[in-house]
């Protein structure tokens, strides 16, 4: 038997017992002739006491850190507790000790805040894998997993493997693909998810199903992308968008509860993605922060125009047109007489802000990455005066109906930022972020759930000058704007039933109710500018399933890595995967990927050409 307990195991009330255990070496202190050695293994820390005798076998044998040791010995009760650990009431006497094997003296210190840096840690990652932060998120990652297993199996979710080695899925990457040596010059492709083998489980009449799994996607890796991540994947037959979302609020809620005690009662707000994009600039607003963009002027309308007849929702106050006009009519001020858009955030308590502090906001938004020429801000006094970047052209009267247009009070900044649209909007997004940031109002401990809902069908792609899907090809139109996908030039009217699930900011999951008839789908992939030829060569067993009895169907797809890392509070999802990859796509520590030997391509018949 290799020990009778673990490292974080043993208390008070083991004082006496003769215990055996072992585990790694974490620290040594000598003090003249007695030595205290930390083991340490995955379920925490124990200090054990080398007495005199046992201190002159540890001469002659000696040991250093990360070595694998083994002890025998007495529980005692410590003289100077730590009640920083758990075993800190406890120290083991040693009797004898084995040396189970030796370690190099470690790249970086096994401590919860490590001298390593990225790359040495990413090389020898089963090293930093010891690391108690890197241990707290495995165990999270597990955690979760498991909560997500009971929930969808409590509701009779089937979790079915589907393959690797597939035909390209299009999600919009591109794709991963693996050469076949039994099919001379032909090629696999891995699936960037398992969009298409979901939906024919559903035409098998495995309604409910579930899959925690590998995707694999050829994008240019930002910071907190990996080539290779996991999701939940889900699908179910015969349901319509409310079922959909309702079950997975439901999982969301369960794994809260579950892995963090968090009971979340109320239902999610759900918000249009038109709204998302009016109110907060993007389609995953971040709710923790409660100011939203204020639309002065949209599109070179003023937004009363912008909104006539449609008694907009996301108006949640009156607004006078004829006071709106009358704010930028009759200046000089070019910026905004000639901008097709104006928006506004107010910023509470920041009317206190320096000219150091917005002059350095005013640099920070004509950074290229957020690429405006400048920054208009009013600042509310708490004295009830207005002063702002641009009294020269507005009078103090103006400036407090600008404020009053905005909603603004006391004490606020009005930041204003205006140019075309959707430059301008962008802007304002980030520049909301970042002031939320500033604010401190992004705080890891809050966490606000919502759902986006009606996304668009199409995306225009200016680059190509064409339509793209905008979540992916198999999403279905509204059932009401069914007609409309045989009108091109209407095309961006379509929406869908597709929905996001988005948390603090970041997208966390999304999907749709799909197509599930056959001439549908072929007008959707005309639409997306496939021939009937290319369509049915890369669709055709989807197409040709959809004659065999396929019902109406819908699902989603959650970004396990994400989810976990937000549940960990944390950005990064590196840190949530036990082996990932640095931000060239290359995994360190096994030097991958690498050129293949001769052989290997004479077998492929690949010549590589660089
Ligand atoms: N397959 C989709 C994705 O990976 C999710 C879904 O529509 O279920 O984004």
């Amino acid at each position: 038997m290799y020990r009778t307990h673990t490292c974080g195991e043993l208390r008070i009330n083991n004082a006496g017992t003769e215990v055996k255990l072992a585990g790694w070496v974490q620290t040594l202190r000598k003090f003249g002739s007695i030595t205290f050695v930390d083991i340490r293994d995955r379920y925490g820390i124990t200090q054990l006491l080398f007495n005199e005798s046992l201190n002159k076998r540890l001469d002659e044998t000696p040991i250093g850190r990360e070595y694998v040791v083994q002890v025998v010995g007495k529980v005692l009760e410590r003289s100077n507790k730590n009640a920083k650990i758990d075993t800190g009431d406890v120290e083991i006497e040693v009797s004898d000790f084995a040396i189970m094997n030796v370690a190099n003296i470690p790249p970086f210190t096994i401590e919860d805040e490590t001298d390593g840096g990225d790359e040495l840690r990413m090389k020898y990652r089963y090293l930093d894998l010891r690391r108690n932060p890197l241990k707290h998120n495995m165990e999270l990652r597990y955690k979760v997993n498991r909560s997500v297993r009971n929930y969808l199996d409590a509701q009779g979710f089937w979790d079915i493997e589907t393959p690797f080695l597939i035909r390209s899925t299009p999600e919009g990457a591109r794709d991963f693909v693996v050469p076949s040596r039994m099919n001379e010059g032909q090629f696999y492709a891995l699936p960037q998810s398992p969009q298409t083998f979901k939906q024919l489980l559903m035409v098998s009449g495995y309604d409910r199903y579930y899959q925690i799994v590998k995707c694999f996607r050829d994008e240019d890796l930002r910071a907190d992308r990996q080539p290779e991540f996991t999701q939940i994947d889900c699908e179910m037959s015969f349901v319509e968008q409310e079922d959909v979302l309702n079950i997975f609020e439901g999982l969301f809620k369960h794994v809260f509860k579950d892995v963090k005690g968090i009971e979340i009662t109320e239902a999610f707000p759900r918000m249009t993605y038109d709204e998302a994009m009016w109110h907060y600039g993007n389609d995953k607003p971040d709710l923790r922060i409660e100011f939203k963009i204020q639309n002065l002027k949209v599109k070179n309308a003023y937004i009363e125009y912008l909104n006539k007849g449609e008694k907009s929702k996301m108006f949640n106050r009156d607004i006078s047109f004829t006071k709106l006009c009358s704010l930028f009519d009759g200046t000089d001020f070019k910026v905004f007489n000639d901008a097709d858009t104006i928006l506004a955030i107010c910023v509470p308590g920041a009317s206190e802000y320096s000219r150091k502090q917005t002059d350095e906001l005013t640099e920070w938004v004509k950074r290229p990455q957020i690429g405006m020429s400048g920054l208009v801000y009013i600042k509310c006094n708490t004295d009830g005066t207005y002063k702002s970047s641009v009294d020269k052209f507005f009078s103090e009267e103006k400036l407090k109906d600008f404020a009053s247009f905005c909603g603004a009070k006391s004490g606020d900044l009005i930041m204003i930022l205006a140019g075309a649209e959707t430059r301008t909007r962008k802007a304002m997004s980030e520049l909301r972020l970042e002031m939320g940031q500033r604010l401190g109002l992004r705080d890891h401990a809050i966490y606000k759930p919502m759902w986006v809902i009606d996304f668009p069908l199409f995306e225009y792609d200016e680059e190509t000058d064409s339509w793209a899907a905008k979540h992916h090809p198999f999403t279905a139109p509204k059932p009401e704007q069914v007609e409309l996908m045989s009108m091109p030039d209407r095309f961006g009217e379509i929406k869908a039933n597709a929905y996001d699930i988005v948390l603090n900011g970041t997208e966390i999951g999304g999907g749709s109710i799909r197509i599930f008839q056959r001439d549908l789908q072929e007008k959707m992939f005309a639409a997306l500018g496939l021939s009937r030829e290319e369509a049915y060569e890369k669709f055709g067993f989807l197409l040709g399933a959809f004659e065999y009895g396929a019902p109406p169907h819908g699902g989603i797809a959650f970004g396990f890595d994400r989810f976990c890392a937000l549940l960990g509070g944390q950005e990064s999802i590196r840190d949530f995967m036990a082996f990932p990859k640095n931000n060239a796509g290359r995994d360190m520590m096994l030097d991958a990927p690498s050129a293949l030997d001769e052989k290997q391509l004479k077998e492929l018949k690949l010549k590589v050409n660089i």
